[in-house]
């Protein structure tokens, strides 16, 4: 079959993929939904025409996003996903032992039906109503506004900064997030490519330094998402995932990426990337 989907990842570059089929497409009152196969990536989910994540590599980007702030803190209890609505975040949340409530904001609904659906190996902890899981179908940036002192630990599982996820990456979410912390809480947001996207990772960095007493920046390698070099940004109050000296919880076994060595090696900056986060 002949039929080629492509993601214009800046104004001058594409990544395509070989598709076989679309099995979802629609519109939901806050983007274009579609979930369509491939032969190289597998399975995955388009949201307004930009890959959020595959059958191939989304093992990387979920254990990345979870297991790195989970690993800092050394007791998380309760923790929060905003956005992921793929549910691949919350399936490896859940997978801590420490972990009692593990609570999902996604804004669109549509994209948890459908990837229930039709991407179920990831929404799988949505899929089986995980007994930790409480999920609410709303907006992120309205939820933070309301908490106070609630969670160890925030994850903000977000598309790119226009449509809904626009307000995520501003100061006064920042500030929100801050306040719905407890006092030695921490949060992780995906913060895009360094190779592409460094004024934004810049500004918001400088964000959250105004903020957070400790911030930190670490990278995966992650093939869909633009340049295959993603970070992830992590504001703490007073656990440095820098000064943590070994993973000891067993949480992490069954991992395909996520592991010691990782841990300690995925805050390792290129010179690039520190000068402008300098
Ligand atoms: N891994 C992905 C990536 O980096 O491209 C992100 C995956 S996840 C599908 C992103 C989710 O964030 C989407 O389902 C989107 O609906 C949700 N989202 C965007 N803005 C939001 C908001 N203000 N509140 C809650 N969820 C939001």
């Amino acid at each position: 079959m002949n039929l080629w989907l492509t993601e214009f990842q800046t104004d001058n570059l594409g990544l395509t993929a070989r598709i076989t089929e679309t099995l979802f497409s629609g519109r939901s009152e806050f983007q274009d939904v579609a979930v369509v196969d491939s032969l190289e990536f597998g399975r995955m989910l388009v949201l307004d025409g930009v890959f959020q994540t595959s059958i191939f590599d989304e093992f990387v980007y979920h254990e990345m996003i979870a297991h790195v702030p989970l690993a800092t803190h050394p007791n998380p209890k309760t923790v929060l996903v905003i956005g992921g609505g793929d549910g691949g975040t919350i399936r490896e949340v859940v997978k801590h032992q420490s972990v009692e409530l593990a609570e999902m904001v996604e804004i669109d609904g549509m994209v948890v039906d459908v990837c229930k659906q039709f991407l179920p190996e990831i929404s799988a902890a949505l899929i089986q109503k995980h007994p930790k899981l409480s999920l609410k179908i709303g907006d992120g940036i309205q939820h933070m506004k309301e908490a106070e002192n609630k969670y160890d630990v925030i994850i903000v599982d977000c598309s790119d900064p226009i449509g809904p996820g626009e307000g995520l990456f501003t100061h006064a979410f920042y500030q929100d997030v801050h306040k719905a912390l407890k006092e030695d809480g921490l949060f992780v947001q995906q913060t895009d490519s360094p190779l592409y996207h460094h004024p934004l990772i810049k500004r918001l960095t400088k964000d959250i330094r105004s903020l957070f007493p400790i911030t930190r920046t670490y990278l995966a390698h992650i093939p869909i998402y633009p340049g295959g070099m993603h970070c992830f940004t992590i504001g703490s109050k007073q656990y440095d995932p820098l000064k943590v000296d070994a993973v000891t919880r067993s949480d992490f076994a069954d991992n395909r990426y996520f592991n010691q060595e990782i841990f300690k090696s995925c805050f390792a900056l290129p010179n690039f990337v520190k000068e402008f986060l300098k």
